[in-house]
């Protein structure tokens, strides 16, 4: 860490920052060109039924592979995009291949498993993201119960009235809702009750800690309670080992996502998973 007791060392420091904005700032500049050089692509993590080790969705996690260069994780360039804007542009382009992909697996009559579709704040705060989404769906012949989406806790406090209003709609047509990184937010538990919520994702950080983390665990059994009293589905991200899914399975958790199952993959990694002899049984 920089300690700025001397004038070297704030000195360091500024042109540190200054190096790091350069830095994001041409990083911005590559993303812009991403989608037209083609160097965006989706990969798909299966969700997988606890009780039946059925494939029961698959999220939608965007990859940036830059055709000089090596890739960049989302966890970098997503926050850089909705500091840009540039979400808007990236968030269109995956809510249209995800549609297509899921038409394409419709098509082909494989798969009976939704879509779901992360949205971060920008995006679904921007009052015509929704609208967009459902004309996406009804273009590539989807039903609403084809797809889901994923959003955050502070997303859903943020909302306005209309925004509210458009989820709920979408809600009664039977898109999917999930609280994505559940608990990790500010928020209070009386926003389950007013809004359209269809399930909770407990955050990988809970279930990663919980074989050692008494406090972990309990945050996890509670959130599958009150999940499961609200009609809500949990599903269990970042599951790695045997033992967090053993927990996983006692507290009722209905779906486990994570490399302990399979890693987000390219589509035709899907196709083959989804032929094969079944999803495993752990
Ligand atoms: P998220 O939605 O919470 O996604 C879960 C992250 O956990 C993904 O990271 C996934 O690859 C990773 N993961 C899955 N299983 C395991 C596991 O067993 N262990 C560990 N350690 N990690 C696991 P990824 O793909 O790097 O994405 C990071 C974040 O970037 C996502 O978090 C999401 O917030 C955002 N993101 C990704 N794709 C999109 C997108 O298309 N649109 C938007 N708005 N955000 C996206
Ligand atoms: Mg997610
Ligand atoms: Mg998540
Ligand atoms: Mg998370």
């Amino acid at each position: 860490r920089a300690k700025l007791d001397g004038r070297g060392s704030l000195q360091h420091f500024r042109q540190h920052f200054h190096d790091e904005l350069v830095r994001q700032h041409r990083l911005v500049e590559r993303l812009e060109r991403a989608i037209v050089n083609r160097e965006l692509h989706l990969h798909y993590q299966p969700q997988v039924s606890v009780v039946s080790g059925r494939i029961e969705n698959l999220e939608a996690l965007l990859r940036w592979t830059p055709l000089e260069g090596e890739p960049v994780s989302p966890a970098e360039f997503i926050p850089l995009a909705e500091r840009s804007g540039l979400i808007h542009q990236l968030g269109d382009w995956v809510m249209e291949e995800a549609c297509r992909q899921q038409a394409a697996w419709r098509a082909a009559g494989r798969v009976d498993s939704r879509v779901d579709i992360n949205l971060s704040g920008r995006q679904v705060l921007a009052p015509d993201t929704l609208e967009r989404l459902e004309a996406c769906v009804a273009r590539h012949g989807l039903r609403p119960q084809d797809i889901g989406i994923e959003l955050t806790e502070n997303v859903l406090i943020e909302a306005d009235a209309g925004i509210l209003e458009r989820l709920r709609y979408l809600y009664h047509r039977g898109v999917r809702i999930a609280i994505d990184d559940f608990g990790t937010g500010y928020s209070s538990l009386s926003y389950l009750k007013h809004f359209p919520v269809t399930a909770l994702k407990i955050d990988r950080a809970f279930v990663r800690d919980a074989p050692e983390q008494p406090e972990d665990r309990a945050i996890m059994e509670a959130t599958i309670f009150i999940g499961h009293r609200l009609g809500l589905e949990v599903v269990a991200e970042g599951v790695e080992t045997a033992e967090q899914l053993a927990l996983l399975r006692e507290m009722r958790c209905d779906l486990v996502q994570g490399y302990l199952f399979h890693p987000p993959m390219p589509a035709e990694d899907i196709d083959r998973l989804l032929v094969g002899p079944g999803v495993g049984h752990h």
